[in-house]
């Protein structure tokens, strides 16, 4: 859902560009769409509708919000700018995230509008993007990062060096923890288990305990030696008397933190004490995107025939299946969206079928679209039971889409 989100978002930030850094001065009429007003609930931020209701968790009454996709610090969070580059005070890349819009007027701080207009003296609304929960799904270690099934937690395992297994963690802004929040957890990484099909039970191998880093900024653990691509599940309790959550990582390489913008020498610290002329900024001076975004975005237009567009659902499908391999879940929603995009681009297409491959090729169609959305939600939580269960169905039913669509007369 939250993925879902940011895809859209993102599909429609280049044609979207809102006025909210700058608010329209010669017009009260915006020059571009704003990205339409969602609903929400006011407790559970990932649920989000089209129409007016009510909360499916709480039956709470839903609020609109207008979302739209933006570009965030990893260490800045009060840098947000509408558009991909680096940040202005670091040098930083900026990730993707999923703000809300609001603008307000000077002077009337309760007042939060979610369109831009004129405010009671004259003045145009200012706009503001607020990162929104569940907004920043981006690794800030070079590592994997996964939410949690309560939907407010949020981790990130890294391998910085052979033998040891660092866990981040962070709340539902991608904010760090505290040191005593992860004290009070219980966690610990099993780099080797196997599943007992007689008490059909898993047996734990191997098991490291992880205990907080002497900075007490995260979990870590010295583990035996494994060979890389190396496979571990983390096992973790956030509180006690809460239920215990299963992490699946796969580390391809060693981790490499990402490179923080050039280091401050002696010349470069005396610089920053005079201002920088005109025109220049320590940004032109920022090294090459090192933490390039985990994922590409779908922008891609799709392919208009019906040969085309079966012949790319079955590349997602494909592409899904090697990243379902390499065990990289946090990315499989992209190709998995593009699946669904190409499965509902068919759906005109259906009508050319013989009655009888329509009979397989609707349903069919029906299960890649749903199967495409399990992907998403379990990917983002990066249970690899999860996902190979969500896998089989979805490439099930891409199957038999593909099988219905090949016996056209
Ligand atoms: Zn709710
Ligand atoms: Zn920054
Ligand atoms: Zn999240």
């Amino acid at each position: 859902m939250v993925r879902t989100l940011l895809a859209l978002a993102l599909v429609l930030a280049g044609a979207v560009l809102v006025a909210a850094q700058a608010p329209a001065r010669t017009s009260a009429t915006p020059a571009v769409a704003l990205p339409p007003v969602s609903l929400t609930c006011p407790m559970h931020p990932d649920v989000v509708e089209s129409k007016p209701g009510s909360c499916p968790i709480c039956k709470m009454n839903l609020v609109p919000v207008r979302l739209d996709a933006s570009w965030m610090c990893p260490v800045h969070a009060v840098v947000i700018e509408p558009q991909a580059g680096t940040c202005r005070l670091c040098g930083r890349p900026l990730v993707p995230v999923v703000v809300s819009l609001t603008w307000s007027c000077r002077g009337e701080v309760n007042a939060e509008f979610l369109e831009p207009g004129v405010c009671r003296d004259g003045s145009p609304r200012i706009g503001k993007r607020t990162l929104r929960p569940h907004g920043n799904h981006n690794p800030q270690h070079g590592g994997q990062f996964f939410m949690a099934p309560d939907t407010w937690h949020h981790l990130e395992g890294t391998l910085p060096r052979e033998r040891l297994f660092r866990l981040h963690l962070y709340d539902d802004y991608a904010r760090p923890l505290p040191a005593a929040a992860l004290a009070a957890m219980e966690a610990r990484v099993v780099t080797r288990q196997r599943f007992d099909a007689a008490t059909r039970a898993t047996i734990e191998d191997e098991v490291f305990t992880l205990k907080p880093s002497k900075d007490g900024s995260s979990l870590e653990a010295t583990i035996a030696r494994a060979p890389l691509p190396a496979a571990l599940s983390v096992k973790v309790r956030f509180k006690p008397d809460t239920p215990e959550y299963r992490f699946d990582f796969t580390f391809r390489e060693l981790t490499r933190e990402p490179a923080a913008p050039r280091a401050a020498t002696p010349a470069s610290r005396n610089a920053r004490r005079s201002p920088a002329p005109a025109g220049t900024t320590a940004v032109a001076a920022a090294p090459a995107a090192t933490a390039a975004p985990a994922y590409s975005v779908p922008t891609e237009l799709l392919p208009g025939t019906m040969a085309e567009l079966l012949a790319d659902l079955a590349r997602r499908r494909d592409e899904v299946g090697g990243l379902v391999q390499k065990g990289d879940f946090g990315a499989i929603w992209v190709p998995a969206f593009q699946a669904k995009d190409a499965a509902v681009a068919l759906e005109p297409h259906v009508g050319h079928l013989t009655p009888q491959a329509r009979s397989h090729a609707e349903p069919a169609l029906s299960d890649v679209v749903r199967t495409a959305w399990q992907l998403d939600a379990v990917g983002d939580t990066g249970n690899a039971d999860e996902v190979a269960k969500a896998f089989t169905l979805f490439t099930d039913a891409v199957s038999r889409l593909l099988a219905a669509f090949s016996t056209t007369p």
